[in-house]
């Protein structure tokens, strides 16, 4: 059940969702970066999701963290944190590989892995999953077997764009029960002459001015009716974070654009509107 305004029949809360990881585990940087060396790299991601927990304790709002369980391992204090605040956790699996490059058994051992460090970490039960680098796909629709297996209920693993990197332009744009019994909640777009645009956050939203993406925003919830649900990360309100070297100019400029405007403008989407978690909004829970 969403919850709806009973004069104009819109959303009146919106979904706030965090990816949680760090700098260095990024798939743009993983030609970059050895998966050995993650260790041996400043973890900035501790500090920076403390931050976040406390801009949205001071605006009122909640949010579902999407979290690696690479740094719920490391950071149990943090997912600790984030449950007494009353947010959501949720995985992004356990060491962001891409559900593309994986096999079925690769990916039914890297989700039940950092559901089952979520789940000791926080002892709450894990529902929701998000893909690394939305990476489902047409390839591995088995993917939503595999969660439904582990007793997931919801997935946010898909976004319906063109993209050289993701995106199923031709998978539906709002929220669906999945045959496997999984609810999958795609990220939001825009439809416009025939093409989606991704209106969701991330780079788009640290590259457009505010009000620009306020105008889709506001545009999205007026026309489709439908709760529009922000992702961001950590490492996008830390423009301190350490320089990755040896990144493609493309990627470079995708991920440290505008860092250090970012925290005002959340700060700006969470004045503008009111948040909650996946579960609540979606879920009715
Ligand atoms: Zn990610």
């Amino acid at each position: 059940m969403q919850s709806v305004n009973a004069n104009n029949g819109l959303p009146e809360k919106q979904v706030l969702t965090v990816d949680v990881e760090d700098y260095f585990h990024v798939s743009a940087f993983e030609k970059a970066i050895n998966r050995d060396d993650w260790n041996n790299l400043e973890l900035r991601v501790e500090a920076n999701t403390y931050r976040l927990l406390e801009l949205f304790d001071k605006h009122q709002a909640k949010a579902t963290f999407f979290t690696l369980g690479w740094v719920a391992e490391r950071c149990p204090n943090l997912i600790k944190a984030i449950v007494a605040q009353g947010h959501e956790l949720a995985s992004h699996g356990f060491s962001h590989q891409r559900a593309t490059i994986m096999t079925v058994d690769e990916f039914r051992a890297d989700v039940s892995k950092s559901q089952q460090v979520l789940e000791d970490a926080s002892g709450q039960a894990i529902i929701g999953y998000r893909a690394p680098s939305f990476s489902f796909n047409d390839s591995n629709t088995w993917a939503y077997q595999v969660l439904s297996d582990l007793g997931f209920e919801y997935s946010s693993s898909t976004y319906p764009i063109e993209h050289d990197l993701y995106g199923v332009p031709n998978w539906p744009r709002f929220k669906y029960q999945r045959i496997e019994g999984i609810i999958e909640i795609p990220v939001p777009t825009l439809s416009i002459l025939g093409q989606n645009i991704g209106i969701g956050g991330g780079g788009y939203f640290r590259l457009y001015p505010y009000w620009l993406s306020k105008n889709r925003i506001d545009k999205y919830i007026n026309t489709e009716k439908q709760p529009y649900c922000f992702y961001f990360h950590p490492w996008e309100i830390d423009p301190e974070q350490p320089r990755i070297p040896g990144v493609s100019v493309k990627s470079r400029l995708r991920h440290y654009l505008n860092l250090s405007r970012m925290e005002g403008k959340v700060i700006r989407l969470l004045e503008d509107y009111q948040w909650d978690t996946m579960k609540s909004v979606y879920l009715g829970r």
